[in-house]
C-alpha cells in the first residue's frame, strides 16, 4: 500500500490533529511533510518574528515525530509543483484546511492535481471551533456583528473532545528526500533582533499545553478584571501557539470547561477568555468570507479616506518607539523587544497611527505582520480595520483613543512603561504619561531631558484630533 502525504502546514502539532490521526489509522504509512511556499505567500510572505518561530518549531516537531517512529520532511518551493512530483508515490493526500486566500488557493490546486492523478485528496477540519459555513444568521446571511456571531456560535459549539496524539506514525518503507532546515532561509535580519525574542519565548506544542495550564491554574480566574493591565502578565500568550497550529482551539476549549467544572469560582474569567477565543473565530470567518479583508475596508466608503501612506520619519518614530507618548513608545518597544504587544496596548498604538498620524492602517499592518510572532491574517487584518473604523463591528472613527488617559486608567502605576522605556523609570507616577507637562524640576529630579534621553512628542494630539475628525467629515461628505 502506498503511504499517504500529510501536509501539516498550519497545524504544527501531534495533538488533536485529524488529519493526521485517521492517516495513522488507515494502514498506510505516512509522510508528514512541511512545505515553505514564500512565492506561493505573494505580498504575505512570513515575516521575520514568525520566521523565526517557525524553524524552533519545525525542529520540535521533528524531534516528536522521530520519538514516534516518524520524521518530518521539508521542502521549500512551490507547493503544487512538490506535491505534484511526490504524487506517483502516494495513494492520498491528508491536510488540515486553510482559510486564508493563499491557503485555500494552494489546497483547491492540490485537489485537482490529485483528481487529475486520480489520488484520494482530503481536507479535513481542526484549527477552527467552528466552520465558517456553519455560523449564519436566521436568514443564512454572515454575521458582521460580533456579539451576536458568538451567541449562534455557542450554540453550535458541540464540545467534542479533542483527539490525543498518536503513540506511533507508521513510517513508509521509503522516505522521500529532506531538504535540511538551513535551506529554507527562516533566519531572520538582522540576527541581533532575534536575541531577545528567543531569550522570551519557547515555541512548540509541550510549551502551548504548558501555557495553557499555567494560564488556567493561575491567571484565569481574575482573566475578566485584569486582562486590560499591561503590566501584569494576566493573559494567555497563546496566540503564536494558536498562529502556528501548535495547539488546537478545540483543545483550549475543552480544557477551559473541564476546568470550569472543577473551579466553579473561576467561571466567569475562563467564560471570558473562551469570548476572545471567539474573536478569533470571527476574524477567521470575516477573512474566508471577505478574502480581501487585509487589503481593502470591509466598509467601502474608507475608500476615498484620505490615508497618509509610505514610511516617513514620523512613521520611524512609531515602530521605534520614540514619539514622546510613552505607552506607545512602551508597546512598540515591548513588539520589537519581545515579538508580542499587550492587547490594549496594541489598540492604543494603532490608533495613534490611524488617527493621530492619520496614517493608512495597512502601514500598521504591515509592521505587525513583520515583527509579532503570532502575526495572524485574520486577526491582523480585522484587528487593525476594528480600530480603523472600516471594519466589521468597528469602534467608531471618530473614537480617538487618548494615550495619555488610557496609560493613566490601565498603567496607573507606570509598571509597563517603565519595563520598557527605562529612561522614565524615576518619573513619578503623575507624570510618566505625560513627562512633557512635567515641570522642569520633576524632569531633573527623574534624570530626564526632553528631547536628549527621551523624545519630545512628534505630535500636537488637539490639532491632530481636528485634522481626523475633518478626514472623517470628507468621507462623510461624498457619501
Ligand atoms: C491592531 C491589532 C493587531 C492584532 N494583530 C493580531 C495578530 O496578528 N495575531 C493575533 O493572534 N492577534 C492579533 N490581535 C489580537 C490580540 O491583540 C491578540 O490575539 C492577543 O493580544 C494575544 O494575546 P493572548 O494570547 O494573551 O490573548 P488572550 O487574551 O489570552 O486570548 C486568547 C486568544 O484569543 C484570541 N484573541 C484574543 N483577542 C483577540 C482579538 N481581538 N482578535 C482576534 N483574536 C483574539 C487569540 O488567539 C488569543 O491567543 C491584534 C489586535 C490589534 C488591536
Amino acid at each position: 500500500m502506498k503511504p499517504i502525504l500529510l501536509l501539516m502546514n498550519g497545524t504544527l502539532r501531534l495533538d488533536d490533529h485529524p488529519a493526521l490521526v485517521s492517516a495513522c489509522s488507515s494502514g498506510a504509512g505516512v509522510i508528514p511533510m512541511f512545505i515553505l511556499d514564500d512565492a506561493g505567500a505573494g505580498d504575505w510572505k512570513l515575516g521575520g518574528a514568525r520566521r523565526w518561530w517557525l524553524k524552533d518549531s519545525l525542529i520540535r516537531l521533528a524531534t516528536s515525530l522521530e520519538a514516534r517512529g516518524s520524521r518530518l520532511i521539508l521542502r521549500a518551493g512551490d507547493t503544487a509543483d512538490i506535491v505534484e512530483s511526490l504524487l506517483g508515490e502516494v495513494s492520498a493526500v491528508y491536510m488540515t484546511r486553510a482559510y486564508s486566500p493563499m491557503g485555500r488557493r494552494a489546497q483547491e490546486q492540490i485537489h485537482q492535481l490529485c483528481s487529475a492523478h486520480d489520488t484520494d485528496c482530503r481536507r479535513f477540519t481542526g484549527n477552527l471551533l467552528l466552520e465558517p459555513e456553519d455560523v449564519r444568521t436566521k436568514t443564512g446571511g454572515i454575521y458582521e456583528v460580533f456579539s451576536p456571531f458568538w451567541r449562534r456560535a455557542v450554540e453550535l459549539i458541540d464540545g467534542s473532545p479533542p483527539l490525543g496524539a498518536p503513540d506511533q506514525v507508521p513510517a513508509p518503507d521509503n522516505w522521500p528526500e529532506s531538504q535540511d532546515i538551513t535551506e529554507l532561509k527562516l533566519d531572520p535580519r538582522p540576527a541581533h533582533w532575534v536575541k531577545p525574542i528567543a531569550a522570551t519565548w519557547v515555541p512548540g506544542e509541550d510549551a502551548a499545553q504548558d501555557r495553557l495550564a499555567k494560564f488556567l491554574t493561575e491567571a484565569a480566574r481574575d482573566y475578566k478584571a485584569m486582562r486590560d493591565v499591561p503590566g501584569v502578565e494576566a493573559t494567555s500568550r497563546l496566540s503564536p501557539y494558536l498562529a502556528h497550529g501548535e495547539i488546537s482551539p478545540r483543545r483550549i476549549w475543552a480544557e477551559a470547561q473541564l476546568h470550569m467544572m472543577t473551579e466553579a469560582q473561576d467561571r466567569k474569567g475562563a467564560d471570558w477568555f473562551l469570548r476572545e477565543l471567539g474573536w478569533r473565530e470571527f476574524s477567521k470567518h470575516l477573512l474566508f468570507h471577505n478574502p480581501t479583508l487585509p487589503v481593502r475596508p470591509l466598509k467601502a466608503q474608507f475608500e476615498d479616506f484620505p490615508w497618509r501612506e509610505g514610511v516617513d520619519d514620523m512613521v520611524v518614530a512609531w515602530q521605534k518607539g520614540r514619539t514622546g507618548f510613552p505607552i506607545v513608545d512602551a508597546g512598540m518597544r515591548q513588539l520589537w523587544q519581545t515579538g508580542w504587544m499587550h492587547n490594549r496596548v496594541r489598540m492604543i498604538v494603532a490608533s495613534f497611527l490611524v488617527k493621530d498620524m492619520l496614517w493608512h492602517w495597512r502601514t500598521g499592518e504591515d509592521w505587525f505582520w513583520d515583527t509579532l510572532v503570532d502575526a495572524d491574517l485574520a486577526n491582523n487584518a480585522a484587528s487593525w480595520q476594528w480600530v480603523a473604523g472600516c471594519g466589521a463591528d468597528a469602534a467608531p472613527y471618530f473614537r480617538i483613543f487618548n494615550p495619555i488617559t488610557q496609560g493613566e486608567k490601565f498603567d496607573p502605576d507606570g509598571d509597563y512603561i517603565r519595563t520598557y522605556v527605562p529612561e522614565l523609570a524615576d518619573m513619578p507616577n503623575d507624570y510618566i504619561h505625560k513627562p512633557f507637562e512635567a515641570p522642569e524640576g520633576v524632569l531633573k529630579m527623574a534624570g530626564v531631558s526632553l528631547g536628549a534621553t527621551y523624545p519630545e512628542p512628534v505630535l500636537d494630539r488637539k490639532a491632530c484630533r481636528e485634522r481626523a475628525l475633518a478626514a472623517l467629515q470628507s468621507i462623510k461628505k461624498q457619501a
